[in-house]
């Protein structure tokens, strides 16, 4: 995977100013935080939960890391997440 070169890499996302929050870019921020993605973020959440089929904290190792089995699916729904979002011509 190419987590040392995407600009999803927190390091290299540093300098991508947001336009909408006024505020630099993070993964977290895309994932986790932003308003604007929310309802890309409760589609991505419901997806994710489900690959794992048990509870869970959804972080970046859960989204990023997932076990083999069941990272195929995690990475669809990243994946859509990171089209509805708009990003995924940015990575
Ligand atoms: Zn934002």
């Amino acid at each position: 995977m190419r987590l040392r070169v995407t600009r999803l890499h927190g390091d290299y996302y540093k300098n991508v100013l947001y336009p909408q929050c006024n505020i630099h870019n993070t993964f977290e921020h895309l994932f986790f935080i932003c308003p604007k993605h929310a309802e890309q973020r409760l589609e991505l959440s419901a997806g994710v939960i489900a690959a794992y089929k048990n509870p869970l904290i959804i972080n970046r190792d859960s989204l990023l890391m997932p076990p083999s089995g069941i990272a195929p699916v995690v990475r669809l729904h990243v994946f859509k997440f990171l089209r509805d979002t708009g990003y995924l011509d940015k990575i």
